[in-house]
């Protein structure tokens, strides 16, 4: 749109290094006693990554700086909201590990005291009542090359004005007939100061004030009057919000507000593979194209929360990506990342196959049992002790840890190659059995080296290490591998086309026989645990029960991605 009034670069690599540095100012100069943010949501929709960045910005400020952020619900739009919403923002921001204190609002609680401010600004000729319709209103507004034309209602005397705006209130007129208008300048090189819309007339029962109301006042109107009642001192938003900010000025100069709030703005994230505007997620909800707003895949914090995402790794992805003024996306590895780092330190390393293949060890007898001592943790054992896992003649591994004809770097099982079983013996393939109709390998013959475990035993030969259960001890285990959602890096892009084309259809895939070790059956709801070699599962609060737990992927060990993100 306009050209940006000021350019600001990022002084320092701290989250929110430009704000800061402006509320230092502000500070310096005894304008702000005591920082006041707050997070705006409308509540129409679920949290999404992109708002946690904003609750982690303004939350942190107020934490850094000593002073308070307020939740205050965004409610100007009754019948795009729902109490469904409210309560899931709630919870997602408590989950955040943010508290707003006695410091809960909602527009709503404003509507009587925005009304009579715009009574104000009618009585001073600044606002008028104009019958256009929204169409006719867009094409008076003009473009960004030629200027708006007047309404014929912008000449209306206060007389008018008041009858008319008063009788709005009262509900005298149907629905979408009148709306109030300031009147700013319709010339004005920023479209927005081009005598906006204040009050719509709509007939919607809203969640806190029922049937009180029949006009609402739309964002512009609301916000800013908002936050200057709430003596907020650093109104953040996103970058689209700039070419408003002279809207914003203006209402605070015209009315007799009690404090006078700073809106700045800073850029929103994107993030790739995924969408993250709340119609888009709506559009998947409502279409099942996933199984609701919580479901594992989606970009909601309710979504990471139900996947296993931890708000440590959400929060610390938050810093890490700061708070700049330039739009950009970025790469969801990024997030994958933090998550990964944040459970490597405290998931328990236990083993799960998950696609079993029946591994027998010729030379051990088959009523032996031995009792394998495997640490949780391996890189600091004492931290989180060990369990003991069966070992027997029959075993399963992973199907794709034998090759018959494996390439020169395969270094797991192929037909004469030798591997180390995790935590355990060196075992030799000797031979496969196939089923005689399909030809496919149903079993390995193996051998093991008895030497191989225990004091002096020879150190590890060449080879790789891989993870198996006993067939007999194991159990069945139910696995919900969960993937990127979208396909390509960009799913919304302009010109692709229909977002939803670009669905994954592998980013769900449900594991049939699964085995595990024993201990695994008494997993709870919300346990994280890391599956060696494979990636770090989530207890599923909702579908597991005592007894048969159901583990969500988090995340994969390694990021799968890179190489098509750099094509895409
Ligand atoms: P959407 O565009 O997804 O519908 P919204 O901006 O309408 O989102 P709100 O509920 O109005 O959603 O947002 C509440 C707060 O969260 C606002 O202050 C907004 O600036 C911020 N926010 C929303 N999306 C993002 C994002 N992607 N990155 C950073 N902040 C965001
Ligand atoms: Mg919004």
């Amino acid at each position: 749109m306009l050209p940006r009034a000021t350019t600001m670069t990022e002084p320092t690599s701290r989250p929110g290094g430009l704000i800061r540095t402006i509320i230092d100012g502000d500070l310096a100069s005894g304008k702000v006693r005591e920082v006041v943010t707050r997070f705006p949501p409308e509540p129409n929709g679920y949290l999404h990554i992109g708002h946690a960045k904003s609750i982690c910005l303004n939350f942190g400020l107020a934490r850094d700086y000593g002073g308070r952020c307020h939740l205050r619900f965004d409610d100007t739009n009754p019948g795009r909201e729902d109490v469904e919403y409210i309560d899931a923002i709630e919870r997602d921001v408590r989950w955040l590990g943010f508290d707003w204190g006695p410091h809960l609002y909602h527009a709503a609680d404003y509507f009587e005291q925005l009304w009579q401010w715009a009574l104000l600004l009618v009585e001073a000729g600044k606002a008028y009542v104009c019958d256009l319709s929204a169409d006719q209103i867009r094409e008076h507004r003009g473009t960004l090359t030629e200027p708006g034309r007047p309404s014929p209602y912008r000449t209306r005397s206060v007389e008018e004005n008041r009858d008319l705006f008063s009788r709005m209130r009262a509900g005298e007129f149907p629905d979408g007939s009148r709306v109030l208008r300031a009147k700013i300048d319709m010339a004005s090189p920023n479209l927005n100061l081009r005598d906006p819309v204040m009050y719509r007339i709509r007939r919607e029962r809203h969640h806190r004030t029922g049937d009180a109301w029949c006009v609402y006042p739309t964002y512009d109107w609301a916000h800013g009057q908002s936050d200057a009642i709430e003596g907020i001192t650093h109104s953040i938003c996103t970058l689209e919000f700039e070419d408003h900010r002279p809207l914003y000025e203006w209402f605070l100069d015209q009315l007799p507000v009690p404090s006078r709030p700073r809106q700045i703005e800073f850029a929103r994230l994107n993030l790739s593979f995924t969408v993250m505007s709340k119609r888009m997620l709506m559009e998947l909800v409502q279409g099942g194209h996933v199984q609701g707003w919580d479901d594992p895949r989606m970009p909601t914090i309710a979504g990471m929360r139900r996947r296993g995402y931890t708000p440590e790794a959400i929060r610390d992805f938050c810093e890490r990506i700061g708070v700049a003024r330039a739009d950009s996306t970025v790469d969801m590895a990024l997030l994958e990342n933090c998550i990964r780092q944040d459970l490597n330190e405290r998931a328990q390393r236990v083993m799960c196959v998950h696609r079993p293949l029946r591994l027998v060890i010729e030379n051990y007898a088959d009523d032996r049992v031995e009792e394998i001592e495997a640490p949780f943790f391996p890189d600091d054992p004492p931290r989180m002790g060990s369990r003991k896992v069966p070992f027997c003649r029959e075993l399963y591994v992973e199907r794709d840890d034998f090759m018959e004809e494996p390439p020169k770097k395969f270094f797991r099982l192929a037909p004469g190659r030798e591997v180390r079983l995790r935590w355990s013996y060196l075992v030799k393939c000797t031979g496969v059995r196939k089923d005689e109709r399909t030809g496919e390998i149903v079993e390995l013959r193996c051998t093991y080296d008895p030497s191989s475990i225990g004091p002096g035993a020879p150190a590890g030969k060449k080879g790789g290490t891989i993870h198996w259960v006993s067939a007999r001890h194991s159990v069945p285990i139910q696995v919900r591998l969960y993937d990127r959602l979208f396909g390509v890096p960009n799913p919304a892009r302009k010109d692709g086309g229909d977002f939803k084309e670009h669905l994954n259809p592998e980013s769900l895939l449900v594991l049939t026989g699964a085995r595990g070790e024993p201990g695994l059956v008494g997993a709870t709801a919300g346990e994280r645990v890391q599956f060696e070699r494979k990636g770090f599962y989530f207890v599923d609060p909702v579908d597991s029960k005592p007894g048969a737990p159901v583990f969500n992927r988090i995340v994969s060990l390694r990021d799968s991605w890179a190489k098509i993100a750099a094509e895409g």
